[in-house]
């Protein structure tokens, strides 16, 4: 990479990142792959992280957060953690931070902030999101939990699939039916946590890649939830999801960028120490091109998310452009994971070289937080209207 400045960010930005690259060095990087063997990461990373106070950050300070509400330092947290090349942390925790928890800071009422947050906030409590169903996935509106009013509580009946932080969460804030004859109108959202009685987790699932990371489904059978626990008010569950999509999708594009720019740094090394044919691979014409083609490709998918992040920080992100980003750099990223194998050879193949991994875990960006195909479908609705 050319190291292109960053005009986004001040020094004190630079100094934040500093702590946070020494923090992965020491307490993420050493343990991925064990993390990936035991398909999760430590609880304890998740505690370390609050000790340092490198979750919720935006939340405010009598919730035990920084009140931090410059976007900029969650997009350091994301890069930096692409930029180690550990794909599950980086999706992992940034959800809990930047996915969940806003959720909750947004749309709960004081008592819901209070029994959730600063645990949150400290990382004893880890945060999921479910609104993936077996039978519902681009289709949010088919789905068929259910949250049925009882005077006192919701009666909560249903399953979830797919959902990331799942297996360790102890919060997780559900979409549910509260009317199913309504369609998108009868959607809320509520939180769950593991104290409900009902509530039950599948294990984890094998998946291609992403292996640091616990996906898995969760079932709902009777679960008695407080009245209180609702997010936000009954019924406009599918709005603020598609309000908080736009930083979700925002979120998987800087990590996207940052998981490619990895790729192509550990692949530049690669090819100026691997020979053939008496010269190093770095001197092939083809190998100079690919890494410039990158370079070139990536530099632009720089600009383009500083930029976003920028939007975004003033409020001005839309679900269309976010959309964009998603599609844009999710793509950008397998394409880079794809020539990247392809120039480490056999090596590239192999689960010890971080290419390798990288490439595996790149397949889901392009699935999850709505499907590219989506993404299409909304950037298109946009334009046409
Ligand atoms: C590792 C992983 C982590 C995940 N984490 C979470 C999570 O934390 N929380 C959560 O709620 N969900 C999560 N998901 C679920 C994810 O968001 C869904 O898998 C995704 O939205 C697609 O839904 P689906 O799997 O049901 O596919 P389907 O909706 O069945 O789609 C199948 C194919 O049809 C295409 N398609 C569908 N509708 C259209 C259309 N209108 N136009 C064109 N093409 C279309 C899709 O693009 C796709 O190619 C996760 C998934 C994975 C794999």
């Amino acid at each position: 990479m050319f190291g292109l400045p960053r005009l986004l960010f001040n020094e004190e930005h630079e100094l934040f990142r500093q702590s946070v690259k020494e923090f992965i060095a020491r307490e993420i990087t050493p343990y991925n792959s064990e993390w990936e063997k035991q398909k999760m990461v430590s609880r304890e990373s998740w505690l370390k992280l609050g000790e340092n106070g490198f979750l919720g950050i935006q939340a405010p300070e009598e919730l035990g957060g920084m009140n931090i509400q410059d976007f900029r330092y969650n997009a350091i947290l994301i890069e930096e953690l692409g930029l180690s090349g550990c794909s599950g942390p980086a999706i992992g925790y940034p959800l809990h931070s930047d996915i969940v928890m806003p959720y909750i800071l947004h749309y709960g009422n004081e008592e819901t902030k209070k029994k959730y947050i600063p645990k949150m906030v400290s990382g004893e409590y880890i945060g999921a999101i479910a609104m993936t169903e077996p039978g519902a996935g681009s289709d949010l509106q088919g789905m068929r939990s259910t949250a049925i009013d009882h005077g006192d509580y919701y009666l909560v009946n249903g399953s979830k699939t797919f959902i990331t932080n799942g297996y360790l969460s102890d919060v997780v804030v559900v979409a549910v039916k509260t009317d199913p004859s309504k369609g998108a109108k009868g959607i809320s959202l509520i939180v769950l946590d593991n104290s409900m009685e009902g509530y039950t987790k599948g294990v984890p699932f094998e998946k291609v890649g992403l292996h640091a990371q616990d996906t898995c489904e969760l079932f709902f059978e009777d679960v008695k939830v407080p009245k209180e626990n609702l997010l936000g008010k009954e019924g406009d569950g599918f709005k603020y999801l598609m309000h908080e999509l736009a930083q979700e999708r925002l979120v998987v594009s800087l990590a996207a960028i940052a998981l490619g720019e990895y790729m192509l740094q550990a692949t530049v090394e690669y090819v100026k120490q691997r020979k053939a044919f008496n010269k190093s691979i770095s001197d092939f014409q083809n190998t100079r091109f690919k890494l410039a083609e990158m370079t070139a490709a990536l530099e632009q998918g720089r600009i383009y998310c500083d930029q976003l992040v920028i939007l975004h920080n003033d409020k001005l992100l839309d679900p269309a452009m976010a959309s964009a980003a998603k599609y844009n750099m999710t793509e950008l990223q397998c394409k880079v994971a794809d020539e990247c194998v392809q120039l480490h050879g056999g090596y590239g193949y192999m689960w010890e070289y971080g290419v390798a991994r990288a490439y595996a875990d790149a397949r889901v960006q392009r699935i999850y937080a709505g499907t590219n195909e989506i993404m299409k479908e909304l950037i298109a609705r946009k334009i046409l209207k």
